[in-house]
């Protein structure tokens, strides 16, 4: 399998400048390394009808070329199942019947850092067990053995985080993002994963997790996101933030890729021209503003 980078939407409606923008990132760090390039739609969850097609033209549109076919979670759950076995057979996982409000009104776990799962069902008897099955579908949870975990991140450096017992398949029966991320990009010989950095704190997760499934970790690099001229991440009520919006008030794509381009202080134009210039050691480490076209 070819090393390869990825970008990985989820189809929940328009992208917006910051995601465009880190698609971009993505492209430009996998290009400039002769990674393969791919999209993955992680449509677990938030899918709405209609969004992955205007993803992924918004995305040509600004330049972003991508390797083979566009994959799609909804389509894996063999992958996700086989996984969850695996740990499950290596005693790595149990099942908990806690309701999101149980979890918060519980005392937390000597010693656990804040928002940690303070472990309620983790030792459950089985006639305990027996009572809790009738009572609501299990999640199934992750039995961790440490609390934290550390990751490199190629602008980040070393970061550190909480690693609890996380849900790796929720009690809808859907596999949890946590869990779908990494066996997919194993599957998919994704061996750098660059994206925004709020998702930096589930990270150690992750990495985590993958070590526990004997798949190796891939380069990280979490880039930062977009904010609105409130100092708070950008989002669709932002105004025109979409290239559709930007198009109706008579911005170009090309201009919109510009923009993008000229904040991460790389050359206008086609994108391959910005990869001539690329160095991951000269981008801005600070969020970009979004003010408007
Ligand atoms: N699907 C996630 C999102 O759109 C990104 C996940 C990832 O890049 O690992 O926020």
């Amino acid at each position: 399998m070819t090393p390869a980078g990825r970008f990985a939407p989820s189809p929940s409606g328009d992208l917006h400048v910051g995601n465009l923008r880190t698609a971009i990132l993505a492209w430009l760090f996998a290009r400039s390394t002769g990674r393969d390039f791919l999209l993955r739609v992680e449509d677990l969850d938030r899918a709405r009808a209609g969004a992955e097609a205007e993803q992924l033209r918004d995305l040509a549109a600004v330049g972003v070329t991508w390797d083979g076919a566009v994959v799609r979670q909804t389509e894996r759950s063999e992958l996700y199942s086989q996984a969850i076995s695996a740990l499950s057979g290596a005693g790595l996982t149990y099942e908990c019947f806690c309701t999101r409000r149980e979890i918060q009104e519980a005392p937390s776990a000597p010693h656990a850092p804040q928002g940690a799962y303070p472990g309620t069902c983790r030792n459950l008897g089985p006639a305990e067990l027996e009572i809790r099955r009738s009572t609501r579908p299990a999640a199934i949870r992750l039995r961790a053995d440490v609390t934290e975990y550390t990751v490199k991140d190629v602008l980040h450096g070393p970061f550190t985080g909480i690693v609890d017992d996380f849900v790796l398949r929720r009690n809808d029966g859907v596999t949890a993002y946590n869990l779908a991320v990494v066996v997919d990009d194993a599957a998919q010989g994704v061996d750098q994963v660059v994206r925004g950095d709020d998702l930096l704190p589930s990270t150690p997760r992750q990495a985590y997790l993958a070590g526990l499934l004997n798949i190796p970790v891939p380069e990280y690099a979490h880039v930062p996101l977009v904010l609105n001229s409130d100092g708070a991440r950008l989002a669709k009520r932002d105004g025109a933030v979409t290239l559709t919006d930007l198009g109706l008030a008579g911005h170009s794509a090309a201009e919109v890729r510009d923009l993008i381009l000229n904040s991460l202080k790389l050359p206008r134009g086609p994108l391959e021209r910005a990869l001539a210039a690329f160095r991951p050691d000269s981008l801005p480490r600070e969020p970009w503003v979004w003010t408007g076209a």
